[in-house]
């Protein structure tokens, strides 16, 4: 099991990986798309929408958060980005993970989301569709924790 660092991800490469992404899909890059598409290369963590507006319009003060909830959806049904729910009632959002399958765990304390792969969880869920008489082509799952110190009682 190992947890992903914010280090890891390249912003540079992801830029051009999403801008790619979104072209190979057909889509017209607008000016504002391509904004609304650098601040989710650039983000490490999981926003939601209204903390994606308030970083594009550090870029593009014209923006409208119905132009963000617009072309978040967009980017969600195109399969660029990955909506996530963290069971409190905001929808977060990141770049699809092409090269890798990761998890979330998310702190009860403090909301941080902690990233992870583990293979032995793959081969896990790939072996149980399996034993069901399934091939598994896609999964939910996000864990949901306290620090261990705090879980005393
Ligand atoms: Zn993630």
């Amino acid at each position: 099991m190992t947890a992903r660092s914010a280090q890891s991800r390249k912003a540079s490469e992801k830029i051009s990986e999403l801008e790619r992404a979104c072209i190979e899909k057909g889509m017209k890059m607008t000016e504002q798309r391509r904004v609304i598409a650098r601040v989710l290369s650039e983000s490490t963590d999981h926003p939601d929408v209204e903390e994606v507006y308030r970083r594009s319009a550090k870029y593009d003060s014209g923006i409208s958060i119905a132009t963000v909830y617009r072309t978040l959806r967009l980017f969600d049904i195109a399969n660029i980005i990955d909506r996530l729910e963290f069971g409190d009632g905001r929808a977060r959002y990141e770049i699809s993970d092409e090269d890798g399958h990761h998890h979330h765990l998310i702190d009860m304390k403090t909301g941080q989301v902690v990233e992870f792969e583990d293979d032995k969880l793959e081969q896990l869920k790939a072996r149980i569709a399996n034993e069901l008489g399934y091939k598994l082509i896609g999964d939910r799952l996000d864990l949901y924790g306290v620090p261990l110190e705090d879980d005393d009682g």
